[in-house]
C-alpha cells in the first residue's frame, strides 16, 4: 500500500534518479554494442549460449551477449537495494509495479544480432501483460512524469511525421504518449492488452 504524500514526493524524486540510471546505463550500453559492431572479430568470439530463435528484424540466427543473464541479475539486485534504501522498506504487491517488479524482471541474456545489431532480451516464458495489475493511485501519481518525458522528445519525434498523422502506438501502456502526441497535431491511437493500464488511458480520453 502507498504510505502517504511525503513519501510519494521522496519516491518521484528517487525515479527520477532512476530515469537518469538508466539513462546513462543506456548510453553506455550503447557506446560499448557500437565499439562490437565495429570490431566484427566480436561479432564472432562472443556467441550467445543458447538462442534458437531468429532475429526479429531480420531473421539471422547469430548474434552476440550484450549481458549475460548473471550480469542481469546482479543488476535488478542492485536496482531493488537502490529503491529499498530511499523507500525504507522493499515494495510489494501493486506498489512494486515497475519499480521492482516487471514483466520482464527476470534473469536473461540480453543479446544483440551479428547482422542488424538489434539489442533484445532472450528469455523462454511467455509474458501475460493482460492480467499485469497496477494501482490506479500510483499510475495517476506517476502519470505526469510520463507526459513529461514525451514532451521533451518533441524536437526529435516531430520530424519523423506531418501533421494530422495518424500513428499507431503499439504498447501504449498508461497512454502519455499518446496525450502529447495529440498535443503535436497528430491523430493517435494506442493497442495495448493490458487491462488497468488500457481503461486508465481510456479515462485520460485516449484512444486505446
Ligand atoms: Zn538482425
Amino acid at each position: 500500500m502507498l504510505r502517504g504524500p511525503d513519501q510519494l514526493m521522496q519516491r518521484s524524486g528517487d525515479l527520477e534518479r532512476s530515469a537518469q540510471f538508466a539513462l546513462s546505463f543506456a548510453d553506455t550500453l550503447d557506446k560499448s554494442l557500437g565499439q562490437r559492431l565495429n570490431q566484427s572479430s566480436y561479432l564472432w568470439t562472443l556467441p550467445c549460449s543458447n538462442v534458437r530463435v531468429s532475429c526479429p528484424l531480420c531473421g539471422t540466427m547469430s548474434c552476440f551477449l550484450v549481458r549475460s543473464a548473471r550480469e542481469v541479475e546482479r543488476e535488478s539486485r542492485f536496482r531493488a537495494r537502490f529503491v529499498e534504501a530511499r523507500l525504507g522498506y522493499p515494495p510489494s504487491g501493486l506498489e512494486a509495479m515497475d519499480l521492482t517488479q516487471f514483466m520482464h524482471g527476470g534473469p536473461a541474456e540480453i543479446v544483440a544480432c551479428a547482422l542488424c545489431g538489434t539489442v533484445r532480451r532472450y528469455e523462454e516464458q511467455t509474458a501475460q501483460y493482460e492480467s499485469d495489475r497496477y494501482d490506479n493511485a500510483l499510475m495517476r501519481h506517476l502519470y505526469p512524469r510520463y507526459l513529461d518525458a514525451f514532451a521533451l522528445k518533441r524536437a526529435h519525434f516531430q520530424t519523423f511525421l506531418p501533421a494530422s498523422a495518424e500513428v499507431l502506438e503499439v504498447g501504449s501502456h498508461v497512454g502519455a504518449f499518446l496525450e502529447i502526441a495529440e498535443t503535436w497535431g497528430w491523430k493517435p491511437v494506442g493497442l495495448d492488452v493490458g487491462r488497468d493500464t488500457s481503461a486508465f488511458a481510456r479515462r485520460r480520453g485516449g484512444s486505446v
